[in-house]
């Protein structure tokens, strides 16, 4: 494995998008740079003697062929778009790593059985349409032409006229994979989390992928003079959204230990002034969990919460249960296989859950599926601020390497 070709690509890539100001990367999914960068990525997959293509979505596929080409592929990748003032790891290095993973087998000559595929997914990150992992969501035949025409960006501009203008195909059937297509999906992606750093772990073999289930709420207090009102007449808004976000954090704090975490991300009063009580308040509230079962009884007791603390100060409460999704379990033989992979490099792994959602959860709705997680300084990611050592990717790619070789062997059953 050549760790100087790796870091050499993620130089590359970054540079598309880079931010002189602010040193962060700006690859917003099917902007210039984005583009760019999934363009040079279908030419470095075309050098390394791969079958490429961009489905209409805009994702890249290249192919490696194997031994038996009736075999269903190994597909390996992760998104190639970041946020805004982004990292330089988050995403692209599942990307990179993927495209190392079969320049490593050119090298060294190596015949898989199965074909290996590699990807890079387009429009993973939110910032853009208020939805996440829409590249993958798309391959799987989760994304219609009808869903893109109803997802707008903050210019107005639907994600359908987007994806159509660019035309990087029509719009086909064979696009969209289907159960039975491929062999395995395995995704390298650094942890975005402090867990592995603390416990000084190398890897990460991801078991279970989070999801989240989000509420807005909309209280209804009364807005009047803050001289003239006396505390006891007043109908608050603001504080009684204090209360609901302190009793979120302390519901799941005391949960902590099933995964659970819950966040108020977003407050906004009204009319928001120095000399108003705040009358009217919205928020955003965000509860995850690695399973349905904890994460629904969480979502409950903070239901009944917001009830309380709403009916007590008089404030009308409008809640919008903003829908949950169903946390992923992935596959648990490709997790032993990477076990095996890491005993045999010497490398310290923990199994653990990834709070984050990310392509691979759409993915395991279609194929055995797994993750490899490296750590991140200080968990920091989605900022200019995220570091990786050169040392921690050069692990991460050879336990990919590994657990690809493994799982494209004819004889290895998952
Ligand atoms: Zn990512």
């Amino acid at each position: 494995m050549n760790i100087d070709t790796v870091m050499h690509h993620l130089d590359i890539f970054n540079n598309y998008g880079y931010d002189e100001e602010t040193g962060g990367i700006n690859r917003i999914a099917f902007r210039h740079a984005e583009r760019l960068a999934a363009l040079k990525f279908s030419m470095l997959c075309q050098e390394a003697g791969l079958e490429v293509h961009f489905d209409y979505f805009g994702n890249v596929i290249a192919r490696r062929k194997g031994k038996d080409n009736s075999l269903p592929p190994v597909m390996l990748g992760s998104h190639i778009d970041t946020v805004k003032d982004g990292g330089r790891y988050d995403g692209l290095l599942g990307v990179v790593a993927a495209l190392q993973v079969v320049q490593h087998l050119n090298e060294h000559q190596i015949e898989t059985d199965h074909p290996i595929e590699i990807v890079a997914f387009t429009c993973e990150e939110s910032s853009r349409f208020n939805k996440s992992t829409l590249g993958s969501k798309y391959l799987i035949g989760d994304l219609t032409t009808d869903d893109m025409k109803k997802l707008t960006d903050d210019r107005g501009k639907t994600l359908f006229h987007l994806v159509d203008t660019l035309k990087q195909s029509m719009p086909s059937d064979s696009d969209i994979y289907h159960k039975g297509d491929l062999k395995a999906y395995l995704e390298l992606h650094i942890e975005q989390g402090p867990i592995l750093q603390n416990k000084h772990k190398d890897i990460g073999i991801v078991t279970h992928i989070a999801a989240p289930h989000r509420y807005k709420l909309k209280l209804i207090g009364e807005t009047s003079h803050s001289g003239s009102t006396p505390m006891p007449m007043r109908k608050d808004a603001l504080t009684a959204a204090s209360e609901i976000a302190l009793k979120v954090e302390s519901i799941a704090q005391a949960h902590h230990q099933e995964g659970i975490v819950a966040t108020v991300g977003y407050i906004q009063p009204f009319p928001n002034m120095m000399n108003a009580i705040p009358g009217e308040v919205k928020m955003l509230v965000d509860v995850r969990g690695k399973e349905s079962e904890s994460r629904e009884k969480v979502a409950s007791e903070i239901e009944k919460a917001i009830e309380a603390i709403t009916e007590r100060r008089e404030i009308k409460a409008e809640l919008e249960d903003l829908g949950a999704d169903t946390p992923v379990n992935l596959n648990p033989e490709i997790a032993d296989i990477t076990e095996d992979v890491c005993e045999g490099l010497g490398y310290s792994y923990r199994f653990m859950f990834s709070g984050a959602g990310h392509d691979a959860m759409n993915m395991a709705l279609i194929c055995p599926t797994s993750m490899i997680f490296i750590p991140c300084k200080d968990g920091i990611s989605h900022s200019p601020k995220e570091s990786v050592e050169v040392s921690e990717i050069e692990k991460g790619v050879n336990t990919l390497i590994g657990t690809t070789i493994e799982l494209a062997k004819k004889d290895i059953n998952i």
